[in-house]
């Protein structure tokens, strides 16, 4: 059990780290195009991690303060849309029993996200926000080896692309899915 709780930090560690080193440019986001990464946990392939980024508009339709009871209601419906329909935008192979568990989501202004970079002047003018947010995937039986099927166009249509690394003890591969969808292997 030891082994296990300190191979899962581990990790997720390495994810945290390689999340915030590579997952963005210099700049800004890029509008239309969301971010995956699946870490494997542990030797069973029984326990994941994910980590989902997009710029806000992709979630719900704009990037400015939600300030008008409207814009309010607007940024709740999409970041709930998001956080209940994961299960079905991420479709593990059904036999493998998977579970998946929201732990985290959040609206980052893009200054919050690039706190160590130094303030661009002529990048102030329009306001960028981005969505994050973390899930736990826990599975009956090893993904290891299985198709996951992601479709993220169906809920959130602004989104066209959809770049996935997956992370696993033994290995590291990305894809990029076009048109919102498409499968990985684990
Ligand atoms: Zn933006």
């Amino acid at each position: 059990m030891q082994k296990i709780i300190v191979k899962t930090l581990c990790v997720s560690c390495l994810l945290t780290v390689f999340f915030a080193s590579t997952s963005r440019g210099a700049g800004a986001h890029e509008h239309g195009v969301a971010r995956l990464q699946i870490a494997l946990d542990g030797d069973a392939g029984t326990q994941a991690t994910i980590i989902f980024e997009t710029a806000a508009d992709s979630i719900y339709g704009f990037e400015y303060e939600a300030k008008s009871a409207k814009d309010r209601d607007a940024q709740k419906a999409g970041l709930d849309l998001l956080k209940t329909s994961m299960p079905q935008i991420l479709a593990f192979d059904h036999s493998r029993q998977c579970v998946l568990k929201n732990e985290s989501l959040k609206v980052v202004t893009e200054e919050e996200a690039h706190s160590a970079r130094k303030p661009d002047p002529h990048h102030d003018e329009v306001e960028h926000r981005s969505v994050e947010g973390r899930w736990s995937v826990s599975c009956g039986k090893s993904l290891l080896g299985t198709k996951l099927s992601i479709n993220l166009v169906d809920k959130f249509s602004r989104i066209h692309d959809v770049r996935v690394i997956t992370i696993s003890e033994s290995s590291q591969k990305s894809s990029t899915l076009k048109n919102g969808k498409g499968f990985v292997g684990l």
